[in-house]
């Protein structure tokens, strides 16, 4: 990585990384009460970006976060899409003109879950992903405010990310696929609430090796 270039690449590489270690894992998750395409739908998402990531890398942070959003708008599809596509473009206008710190970052990342929850008309106990994004936007604001070193907020944010995933275990989906199954949804994990865990656990990883 030259100076004029940011670790875009090296984030998109990971989560892909991440996701095709654990795609069987979470293709059955969307098999259980979803329609079983949500590791394809995320890795056509991943496999766009890493087609960009050379443009991407010598971008600044609000305009890569648009193209990245633009972009997993239109790969991704299914319901994950254009709530990836919200988040992104949401963090793209928080850090317009914003240098890329752990306050802007917890600023931006908590701007794009806000985002993503009026487009999905969701929140935090309705067996989404929101149920691991809402607690780690949490995490980054307390780390921000109490100037919390990066392995200590890197530890926090994978801690709750993991409880956020695991809550969903038993939760009765009301948004979603997941929601016309009723209780029949209860016993298995939301498989967006996976991938958004297992990636930014990837992504966070960068930064403590
Ligand atoms: P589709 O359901 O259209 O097949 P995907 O399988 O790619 O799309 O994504 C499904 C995931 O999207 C779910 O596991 C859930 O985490 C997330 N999701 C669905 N609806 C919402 C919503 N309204 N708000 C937030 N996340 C949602
Ligand atoms: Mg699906
Ligand atoms: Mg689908």
């Amino acid at each position: 990585m030259s100076a004029s270039t940011n670790p875009i690449r090296t984030y998109i590489r990971a989560a892909d990384a991440v996701i095709r270690e654990h795609a069987e894992e979470v293709a059955a998750l969307d098999q259980a009460i979803g329609d079983g395409d949500h590791v394809a739908n995320l890795q056509r998402g991943l496999a766009a970006l890493e087609s960009l990531a050379e443009q991407l890398e010598r971008m600044d942070w609000s305009a890569a976060f648009q193209k990245i959003g633009m972009s997993l708008m239109s790969s991704v599809g299914g319901a994950s899409g254009s709530l990836y596509g919200t988040f992104f473009l949401a963090m793209s206008k928080a850090m317009k003109d914003k240098a890329m710190n752990l306050p802007n970052l917890a600023e931006a990342f908590g701007q794009g879950v806000e985002a993503m929850k009026q487009r999905g008309k969701a929140d935090l106990g309705e067996k989404t992903m929101l149920d691991v994004l809402i607690p780690v936007a949490n995490a980054l604001q307390q780390a921000a405010r109490e100037s919390s070193g990066v392995p200590q907020a890197v530890e926090t944010i994978n801690r709750l990310a993991a409880e956020g995933c695991e809550s969903t275990r038993n939760m009765i989906a009301t948004k979603g696929r997941a929601s016309f199954l009723g209780d029949r949804a209860r016993g298995h994990i939301d498989a967006g609430a996976r991938t958004s865990q297992l990636m930014i656990g990837a992504i966070a990883a960068v930064h403590v090796k």
